[in-house]
């Protein structure tokens, strides 16, 4: 890890809290601008938090905001299908590279998720309010660093339920339990490249999950996790080579 800030930019594609007044009365200024509130309370100067969103030229996520970004966090719902296929490709190359991808809740729906996992990405959902105990299933990992209960709660939540059409996780840190039954990997890594990501589940706008302490501890503590160390990627190219050894015939 270096000494110089992270470098985060926040996504959302911002269009409930501009349509439902429901959402704007929880997230005034948008998902964005409270994510990156809660990020800049917690990291302070290890990092620098800026926002984008689907509205601005090239969804706010040119070339070279890409380049000058570190870690990526998405929030989509409504929109997947207007995020342009080259933005997509984009921040695909993005993340090969070793740029740390964070993907929120609906999230799981969007077109870069999906096409870094090559799976549906699809789920079993009820929007009763019911409550989220989210268990900690690997103490040990840098996500939860700071978390000293076996559990987390979230009094109010939408049910995201199995089966989560993902691939194998590398690591899977929260399994969810919902009040109606259902269970649910909540956080999960994976790598993809040179980059990392981690999906996490709260996040449903019309509750506000991300003015919660403990679900903002956990994106900023992802944040540090995610973040590229190490060189940059250089995918392989298929290559006739000449042996590092001399190869004697025998
Ligand atoms: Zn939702």
């Amino acid at each position: 890890m270096t000494d110089s800030p992270i470098r985060v930019t926040v996504w959302n594609e911002f269009i409930h809290e501009q349509n439902q007044a429901a959402v704007a009365a929880i997230y005034p200024d948008g998902i964005h601008q409270t994510l990156a509130r809660g990020l800049r309370d917690l990291l302070g100067s290890a990092a620098v938090i800026q926002t984008a969103t689907l509205q601005e030229p090239e969804h706010g996520l040119s070339a070279e905001r890409l380049e000058r970004t570190d870690v990526l966090l998405w929030w989509g719902h409504a929109a997947h299908d207007r995020v342009g296929d080259q933005v997509v490709d984009r921040v695909q190359q993005a993340v090969l590279a070793g740029m740390g991808l964070l993907v929120l809740h609906s999230g799981h729906g969007s077109k870069i998720f999906r096409r870094l996992l090559g799976t549906g990405c699809m789920l079993r959902w009820r929007e009763a309010g019911e409550r989220e105990r989210l268990w900690i299933v690997d103490p040990g990992h840098p996500i939860v660093d700071g978390f000293h209960e076996e559990y987390l709660e979230l009094p109010q939540t939408e049910m995201y339920g199995e089966f989560f059409d993902i691939p194998p996780p590398e690591e899977v840190i929260f399994i969810s339990w919902f009040a109606g039954g259902e269970v649910f990997r909540s956080g999960c890594t994976f790598r993809r490249g040179k980059g990392k990501l981690f999906y996490f589940r709260p996040g449903h706008e019309t509750f506000p999950i991300y003015h919660d302490a403990q679900v903002q501890r956990v994106l900023a503590n992802a944040v540090m996790w995610a973040a590229p160390c190490g060189a940059s990627y250089r995918p392989a190219a298929r290559q006739v080579v000449d042996p590092p050894e001399r190869l004697t015939e025998r």
